[in-house]
């Protein structure tokens, strides 16, 4: 057993638009694997790990297969250091929330419910509220560990905060105005909340819906080649400002209009950051934002829906290895369809309709109460079903899909407490029919918020790990599209080329399985054979 890892103490140090914390130690180290194929150092976990799988070869005679091995050596820092987190759309509803929070799990805040009292905790953040099988005891029984503890991990407690916002609301207000916590919550935190205050930022009108403008108080002026200047300027000061290491980005406002893809405007990462200089008008805000983060080193990851990494964007990324990640968060209503869809085609029933309704009440749903906002979301939550159909030719024939229907609506009545109305329509034994509806109620922001530690978290973790095959003589990172945070993301970007998983069980399993390499652990394979071949 390893005792925690000690990291430089820094005090808590607020300053520019920043909300610090005293850093503490991350999550613990609380095993060692014993194996030849690793090696602890003082910095670094070293394993070399052999990934087994099998070449599928078709001929006239059919299909032969050979098992297949590769040997990949992972380099895993252990350090972890003291990481800023900046949100684009601080003041949102899961910018203010997430803040708050933090907050509260950091000073322990208790609030009273009508039910009693509450106490702060990270549920729904993989990281911090689940865990993983490590082995077995002595008597065959399962050791679970915390999800955070298979690799040194930051813990949120000790993200220091920051961000942007269109509206100049302080993080008090924005927390009022969002009504999500309980306002015994909210009156224990405001003081803190109140000297928070969001950066001025990027707003070009077209690109979010008409019902925004009249938040749009806290504006930058100036041209799009000065916007990017000055978004990787307020990065640089945050960093200095309160001593970080590490600085991740988070795109939390408003789903914007897909950007149109055209040939030398921002298809190629010259042309774009040409047509930034040039104030193209299909250069959205949330790209230059991506782009100032690729330029500074600094990872971006996109909450939202809309086509921030266009090509130019993706191949920029990959030229300053830098990782991105996107799209969108996949939270309620796309987390379960990646569930049921996976379960009826996995039993051999075959969804012929899934039509889901939504309606919500906040922010979000009033800018995508308009059409072109609407249509990003609708595309990010409509091919959330691919994969899974098509690794079933039994059930569908190449090219059928089932019918897949999304209607959002904006019902100010119900506030941040989205409802969201599905039904699969299935075929099953014998041309029989069967139809599952569910209706899921429930607290956006309170699902989004840790989803945003959990990508950052991840995120972070993923800059302090390397790989090298045997034929590489240096340590790589891994492709700059990090693919590997698609659990939390409905419409998960992948490297240009490579196979998209929604399925959300085997997103978790490759994460998990990715990281138990790192530590030499073979992957969790669920067989128990310790207790079937008795
Ligand atoms: P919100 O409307 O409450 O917050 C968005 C914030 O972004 C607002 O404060 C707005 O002023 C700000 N903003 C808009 N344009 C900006 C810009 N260019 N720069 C800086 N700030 C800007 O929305 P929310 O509920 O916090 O959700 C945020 C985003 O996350 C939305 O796009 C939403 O679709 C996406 N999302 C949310 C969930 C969820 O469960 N909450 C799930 C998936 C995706």
């Amino acid at each position: 057993m390893l005792s925690a890892h000690s990291t430089t103490d820094h005090s808590a140090s607020p300053s520019v638009n920043g909300v610090a914390f005293e850093h503490s130690t991350g999550s613990r180290e609380t095993f060692r694997v014993e194996s030849e194929n690793v090696v602890y150092t003082e910095n670094h976990i070293d394993s070399t790990y052999v990934y087994r799988d099998s070449k599928v070869l078709r001929s006239a005679n059919g299909l032969t297969v050979v098992p297949t091995e590769k040997t990949y050596h992972f380099r895993t820092n252990r350090k972890v250091p003291r990481v800023g987190l900046m949100m684009v759309g601080w003041g949102g509803n899961n910018g203010s929330t997430l803040t708050a929070s933090i907050i509260a799990n950091r000073k322990n805040i208790t609030w009273r419910t009508k039910e009693g009292v509450q106490t702060p905790n990270y549920y729904g953040s993989v990281t911090q509220a689940s865990t993983l099988k490590l082995g077995v005891d002595e008597k065959n029984q399962d050791v679970h560990i915390p999800f955070s503890e298979v690799l040194p991990m930051v813990h949120p407690n000790d993200l220091v905060l920051g961000g942007w916002d269109i509206s100049s609301a302080n993080l008090a207000e924005s927390m009022e105005r969002a009504q999500v916590l309980e306002y015994d919550l909210q009156r224990q935190v405001r003081d803190e909340l109140e000297g928070l205050k969001p950066l001025p930022s990027i707003y070009y009108p077209d690109y979010i819906a008409a019902n925004q403008s009249d938040r749009a108080d806290n504006v930058l002026p100036g041209t799009k080649q000065q916007h990017l200047e000055k978004i990787r300027q307020d990065i640089r000061e945050f960093k200095a400002a309160n001593h970080l290491d590490k600085v991740i980005v988070l795109w939390t406002a408003n789903t914007e209009r897909f950007s149109s893809i055209i040939p030398g405007v921002n298809d190629t990462a010259e042309a774009l950051l040409n047509s930034i200089k040039q104030g193209h008008d299909e250069v959205a805000p949330s790209t230059v934002f991506a782009v100032a983060c690729i330029l500074e080193k600094v990872p971006f990851v996109n909450g939202s829906p809309q086509n921030t990494f266009v090509p130019g964007c993706v191949e920029l990324a990959i030229t300053h290895k830098v990782y991105i990640g996107g799209d969108d968060f996949k939270s309620g209503q796309t987390k379960f369809k990646s569930v049921m869809v996976d379960f009826l085609v996995n039993a051999g029933i075959k969804p012929i309709g899934i039509t889901s309704y939504n309606h919500l009440g906040n922010n979000d749903g009033k800018n995508l109460s308009a059409p072109q906002q609407f249509r990003s979301k609708e595309i990010s939550k409509s091919n959330v079903v691919d994969d899974m159909v098509a690794a079933n030719p039994i059930l569908y024939k190449k090219g059928e899909h089932p019918d897949h229907i999304v209607v959002i609506k904006y019902c100010p009545a119900v506030g941040d407490s989205k409802r969201a109305l599905d039904e699969y329509v299935s075929e099953i034994f014998m041309g029989g029919r069967n139809t599952i509806s569910t209706y899921n109620v429930c607290e956006d922001s309170l699902l989004a918020s840790p989803l945003i530690l959990d990508l950052t978290i991840i995120t972070e973790l993923m800059t302090r790990i390397e790989y090298r095959t045997d034929d590489m003589e240096e340590y790589s990172p891994f492709h700059s599209v990090l693919s590997v945070l698609s659990y939390m993301l409905k419409a998960p970007m992948v490297p240009p080329g490579t196979p998209v998983v929604n399925a959300l069980a085997k997103q978790r399993a490759a994460m998990e399985n990715i990281f138990r390499a790192c530590v030499g652990l073979p992957p969790q394979n669920d067989m128990m054979l310790e207790h079937k071949a008795i």
